[in-house]
């Protein structure tokens, strides 16, 4: 399966990402958990891309496809992957239509989940993540078995720099002028699941379970 998330952020995207990869058994590949690993290597990549994070925006085209290229190259994402994060814009989305092309692969599937921007503002500020791992907990939704310990990896759980009010605001300004496109982009060629993000996990993961059994 070769499957794109698409969504504002701290839609749930991450999380629907962690089970649906579990489901498919594909590699999960966000760039936005890429560009936090770049950048606590120290890699010099990672820390232009951190400067963007920061203040909301997102990384260059340039940048985020060229990772993308890479990452694609890698053996484990030779026989499917799911995109959490990826394509953001419209020029990201280009540059991935050439990539599968040269490949000669497919998508299976766009899914992109939605909710009001006032329910992310207020989930937002519950996001904590895995700071070794990565992975995405919520202190209400969605929370550890242990306060604050991650239960895959036991790392300590955080909360992102930029999951903070003011940088969240730009983001969704900068989802509805650069993301929001790429749905109708992938719209065109009729191959966009919806799915409502504002449910529980599992009911969102069943509502995106049941479309892409009839997508087939
Ligand atoms: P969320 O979607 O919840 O905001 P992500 O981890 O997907 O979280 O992204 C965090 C940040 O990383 C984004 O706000 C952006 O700055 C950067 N980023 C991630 N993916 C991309 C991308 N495809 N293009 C440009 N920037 C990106
Ligand atoms: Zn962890």
């Amino acid at each position: 399966m070769r499957i794109i998330i698409l969504g504002p952020p701290g839609v749930g995207k991450g999380s629907e990402a962690e089970i649906l990869v579990e489901q498919f058994n594909i590699p999960h590949i966000s760039t936005g958990h890429i560009f936090r690993e770049l950048f606590q290597q120290d890699s010099p990549l990672g820390k232009i891309a951190h400067e963007y994070i920061d203040r909301g925006e997102l990384v260059p085209d340039d940048i985020t496809n060229q990772i993308v290229r890479h990452r694609l190259s890698q053996p484990d994402a030779q026989n499917g992957f799911l995109f959490d994060g990826y394509p953001r814009s419209i020029p990201q989305a280009i540059a991935l239509d050439q990539f599968l092309e040269e490949k000669g692969w497919q998508l299976d599937a766009v899914i992109n989940i939605h909710a009001d921007d006032e329910l992310i503002v207020k989930r937002i500020g519950g996001r904590r993540i895995c700071e070794n791992c990565g992975r995405i907990y919520h202190i209400v939704n969605n929370p550890p078995k242990v306060e604050n310990i991650c239960d895959t990896c036991g790392g300590r759980l955080i909360q992102r720099d930029d999951d903070n009010e003011e940088t969240v605001s730009k983001r969704l300004e900068i989802y509805h002028r650069q993301t929001e496109p790429v749905i109708d982009y992938y719209e065109q060629s009729g191959r966009v699941i919806h799915a409502d993000g504002s449910q529980t996990i599992e009911k969102t993961n069943q509502d995106i379970m049941k479309a892409l059994g009839e997508h087939h």
